[in-house]
């Protein structure tokens, strides 16, 4: 009934309601009559394409040739009905066909898969392989300048620990007074070399060695006496602080005390005296040269 309801539309497309009405009664279950409605130039067409899709999928051209169908509304709606099942036969060939391209697509993107999956273990071993060699290249470079550290540590060890390297005793300073100069300040002539600088510049042990003394010695000042190994004494004076103990090890460069103006001194300077095997002091600045190779 509404298949001829929804034909009769078709065929009085002047009767805007009736179209109207139509259209809106029927227009969930019958999509093709409801597109078509608007012009009968459209109809037409819709018969054609109707009648190529009923006799392409089978369907007898005779029911729209028959004479005992004149009737074009009852034409068009076994058309209509004949275009559903045509739809619906359509749409399972669609299906099936979808199906086999969609197994087909399965199967190949599978083997596509299987191809990128085997592609992508081969990488992941080179990469693997890769860092494993750049591993063992960073371990053997790292076990090698942990030698050459341990090396270059053990090679300044044993320099600090000579007995014979020597360090200069201070740093920025002037030569106030040398050995064996006379004056009002000393009972006797100079027994030392002054080297002037400011206060509380660091004082060094020329070598290694035993501190021996470090206290206030009268006209001295803060006094520290090192022993060194071949039996020279060397000491330092008129320090402000010290920096070490009597007993205690001193390498060649290591603070003793600092410049100060204790004991006997109208300024800041270190007064430095050198010892051979504790005797009598020696005129400093040849020692330093000749004994320990410094340039003061
Ligand atoms: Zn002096």
């Amino acid at each position: 009934m509404s298949q001829h309801r929804a034909a009769g539309n078709r065929v009085t497309p002047s009767n805007s309601a009736a179209r109207k009405t139509g259209a809106s009664r029927h227009s969930a279950k019958h999509r093709v009559a409801r597109r078509n409605t608007p012009g009968s130039t459209q109809i037409v067409g819709l018969t054609a394409a109707l009648a190529a899709a009923a006799g392409a999928v089978g369907f007898s051209h005779s029911s729209l040739a028959s004479p005992t169908q004149a009737n074009s509304a009852v034409n068009i709606a076994a058309l209509s009905g004949s275009s559903q099942l045509s739809e619906v036969t359509t749409a399972r060939i669609e299906r099936r066909q979808l199906a086999t391209r969609d197994s087909s697509r399965v199967e190949l993107s599978s083997t596509e898969a299987t191809k990128k999956q085997a592609a992508a273990d081969r990488l992941s071993k080179a990469r693997a392989a890769k860092l494993d060699a750049t591993r063992a290249l960073t371990a053997k470079r790292a076990s090698a300048l942990a030698a050459a550290k341990a090396a270059a540590a053990a090679a300044e060890q044993k320099a600090r620990e000579s007995a014979t390297r020597c360090e200069m005793i201070i740093s920025d300073y002037r030569i106030t007074a040398t050995f064996g100069q006379g004056g009002s300040r000393w009972a006797a002539n100079h027994t030392g070399t002054d080297f002037a600088a400011p206060i509380g510049t660091p004082i060094r042990s020329v070598m290694k060695g035993e501190v021996i003394f470090a206290d206030w010695a009268g006209p001295y000042g803060r006094q520290v006496k090192v022993r060194h190994d071949n039996g020279t004494e060397t000491w330092y004076n008129h320090m402000s602080k010290f920096s070490v103990e009597v007993g205690e090890t001193v390498y060649a460069g290591d603070q003793v005390g600092a410049v100060g103006v204790t004991g006997n001194t109208t300024g800041p300077h270190l007064h430095f005296e050198v010892h051979p095997d504790g005797g009598p002091a020696i005129n400093p600045m040849p020692w330093l040269r000749e004994v320990c190779g410094l340039n003061p």
